[in-house]
This record gives structure tokens, sequence and C-alpha cells, in this order.
């Protein structure tokens, strides 16, 4: 059992944390640098996404010769903890949500032409993208066979009418992919389409509003009233959304995972300098035992996370689909961000509820790791399934579930 990475990776996440730590880290404290919803001003984004271009950072999850630097999920778990110590970090690599799951997915699943047309745009920063397939009840929201938005054939095209909400990026994305039921069937009645944002036949309903910072573009309700598309639309085959979803959600879940561990990282990192450097009661606040006991735990919390995060990174690379790693890492990592933000803001006092460090907006951000891919009660079912069918066999040290 070998527990270190490979010296050429280690540089290259040294790299990436000088660049955060230097370049990036001190656009957070200027309001210019934030969009009307607390993300990275578009502008400034395409100004940052120059900088890592030239320094040799861009897309490090995609293929060298699609354009990236050809790091499979191992590199990813390096890379992306170290990009996310900045609320900034992974958009300004191309490596933040939808946009990398569905240059995953594309690139896993995607025909060459497809490819071409769909994901090298995103590839290379021209154009954002979105994954649509959550709907208002009694449509489909965590168990995806409730699916009520429609793919109907006729004179050769698809048709497709119905609604889908909190759809992460939509307002700015131009590619999109679509789950849309095409059969009655619970496995095979799903079908996954690609479309644009100037086609005909769908619109933004409304911008929904959360508790959150929200990514660029928003999440948005959508109506489809009647978009047409060719077969060649479709991605994998009809009959594959389910498939397609999660060959998708798999990695992406485990991408969250990654960054989320690196936003714990920064939160302790502040709480742990204000308390070596507050003082009350006659000594620093770094001194006291039950302060002491808060940051042990979440380091502690965060070490668990990172080492169940690389062992299903590990165990993809090696052939396997890591369910039940990733569910547990899902649940195990949402968790602990959401409790490590709120302990490092009760260290920080009333600097932590105040907008002059990060704390704040990472703790609004952190309530969705709770929701989003997977509620966590619906993780704790994956895993009991593979505790049920497995039996003892659960507790394997090989490749997991395959
Ligand atoms: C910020 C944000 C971004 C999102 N981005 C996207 C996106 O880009 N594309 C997209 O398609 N969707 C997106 N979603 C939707 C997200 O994937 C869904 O919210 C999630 O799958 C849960 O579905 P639901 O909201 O319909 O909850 P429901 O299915 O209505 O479930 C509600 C609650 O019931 C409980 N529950 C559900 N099932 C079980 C069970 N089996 N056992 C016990 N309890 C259960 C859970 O606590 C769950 O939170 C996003 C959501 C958020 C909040």
């Amino acid at each position: 059992m070998d527990f270190s990475i490979d010296p050429e990776l280690a540089r290259l996440q040294q790299k990436v944390s000088r660049f955060v730590a230097e370049e990036i880290i001190p656009l957070e404290a200027d309001p210019a640098s934030y969009d009307d919803h607390g993300n990275i001003r578009l502008p400034l984004l395409h100004t940052m996404r120059d900088k890592v271009k030239q320094a040799g950072l861009w897309a490090p999850q995609i293929p060298v010769d699609q354009g990236g630097l050809g790091y499979g999920p191992v590199g990813m778990a390096t890379l992306y903890e170290a990009m996310n110590y900045s609320i900034f970090g992974p958009v300004c690599f191309n490596c933040a949500a939808p946009d990398d799951g569905n240059m995953y997915m594309l690139n896993k699943l995607a025909s060459d032409e497809q490819k071409a047309r769909w994901l090298d745009p995103i590839i290379k920063g021209d154009v954002r993208s979105a994954f649509a397939m959550t709907e208002p009840a009694p449509g489909g929201g965590s168990d995806p066979s409730m699916m009520q938005t429609t793919a109907v054939k006729r004179d050769g095209k698809w048709v497709i009418n119905g609604r889908k909400w909190y759809i992460t990026g939509a307002a700015e994305a131009e590619h999109f992919t679509l789950l849309a039921k095409t059969g009655d069937d619970v496995r095979g009645g799903l079908t996954a389409f690609l479309f644009h944002r100037d086609e005909p036949g769908w619109h933004i309903d409304r911008r929904i509003g959360i508790m959150g910072p929200e990514e660029h573009g928003g999440h948005c309700e959508l109506v489809f009233d009647g978009l047409t598309l060719d077969d060649d639309r479709v991605l994998m085959g009809v009959g594959k959304g389910l498939k397609v979803t999660q060959i998708r959600l798999g990695l992406a879940r485990l991408t969250h995972c990654m960054r989320w561990l690196g936003l714990a990282k920064r939160a302790v990192a502040i709480a742990a300098d204000y308390a070596r450097n507050r003082e009350g009661f006659g000594i620093k606040l770094a001194e006291r035992e039950s302060i002491q006991m808060k940051l042990g735990q979440a380091a502690m919390d965060i070490e668990i996370g990172r080492v169940m995060v690389m062992r299903a990174a590990w165990r993809i690379e090696n052939g396997s689909k890591a369910r039940q790693d990733i569910s547990m890492a899902k649940i195990h990592v949402s968790q602990l961000l959401n409790k490590v933000t709120s302990d490092a803001i009760q260290i920080c006092g009333a600097r932590g509820y105040s907008k002059d460090t990060v704390l704040e907006w990472i703790y609004r951000y952190a309530r969705q790791a709770l929701l989003v891919d997977g509620a966590t009660e619906v993780h704790q079912m994956v895993i009991n399934r593979f505790l049920m069918q497995n039996g003892d066999d659960f507790w394997g040290w090989g490749l997991g579930d395959d």
C-alpha cells in the first residue's frame, strides 16, 4: 500500500497552490471582484482564465491531446483541493461544476462529431454548459424514474415538452444536456439530448434565488414547449439516459468532495490564524483546550475525508465504479464542510460572521452540499444496498463494487 503521490503531481499541486495564493486569493477581499450573485465577475474571470492558461495550469483533468494536462481522478483529487482553497479557484482553472462534470460525460460518451461540436468549446473555455435533469413535483428529483419531461418522435425528429428546475448555470450556458422520457421502462425509459441555447422551443421561466452564492448563470427553472431535435442530438443512445446520468454523477460527486475539502481547509486556516492572534481572559484563544479540540477535530474530519476521496479516486482510476466509496465520501465531506465552517465562524467570533473573511460565503454555500448530486439520505440508502448485497465482502480492500 502506497499513500504517496507522484513527485510530478506534487510539484504541480505546489504550483497550483502558489497560483491560488498569489493571484486568486487577493481578489476575494475586493468587493469589485464579485458579480451580483457572489461569484467572480465575468470580465475578471476571463482575465484569470488567460493567466491560468499562460501558467500552463488549464484544465488538468482533460487529456493532453485535447488541451489539458491529462490527469485522472487521483490527480484531480490532489489539484482540485488546492484550487478551492480560494472560493474563486476551480472556475478559473475550468474545473468547476457543472462544466467539469459535463466535460467528463461528453468525453466518455459523445461521438467524435458530438465532441467537436459540444465538448471542445467547453474545454477551451469559449462556452459554459448545463445539465438539466431535476423537475418540480410530481416530476423527477431524487427519484429519476418519476421524470415527466417527454421526448416524442414526430416526423423523424424528437419533440421535447416539460419543465426542469434548479439547473445550475442555465442563464449563462450555451451547451445543454437534457434528460427526457422516451419510454415507460424504469431503466431504459430515459434519453439524454444535447441542445444549444439559441434553439427555439424552450425558455428560462425564472432564475431561482438561493441562500448561497451562485454559480455563473444561477439556478434556473426551464420550460420546454416543443424543442425539436434531430437524432444526432442523442447522447449515448435512445434509452441510455439513466446510464448517462450515473456515469456523469459518479465522478461529479467525487469532484465536489475534492473541491469542498479545499474550502474546509481554508476555513480551518482562517480560524487557526484568528485563534493564534486573539487574546482573551489573559491567554491566546489558541492556548485554550476547547479551541484546540475544535481545530483538532476539524483537521481529523478533513483528513478522513481526504483519505476517503483518494481511495475512491484510486479505485475509479483502476477500473471500479467505486459507488459505495463515492456515496460515503459525499456524505462525510458535505457534513464536515458544514461543521468545520460553522466551528470556524464560532472561533472567529463576530469577524467570522462578517464579510471580512470568506467564512460566511463558505457557510452559505456549504448547505447545498447536503442536497446536490443526491441528498444525504439517498446516499445512505445506496451504501446500505451495497452492504445488504455484499455482506462481509463490503469491507474488502480490493477495488470495491465491480
Ligand atoms: C444549488 C443546487 C444546484 C443544483 N443543480 C442542479 C443541476 O444543475 N441540474 C439538475 O438536474 N439538478 C440540480 N439540482 C437539483 C438537485 O440535484 C436535487 O435537489 C436533488 O437531486 C434532490 O432532489 P429534490 O430537490 O427534488 O428533492 P426530493 O426528491 O423532493 O427530496 C427531498 C428530501 O427528501 C429526502 N429524501 C429523498 N429521497 C429519500 C429517500 N430515499 N430516503 C430518505 N429520504 C429521502 C431528502 O432529505 C431530500 O432532501 C440542484 C440543486 C441545488 C440545491
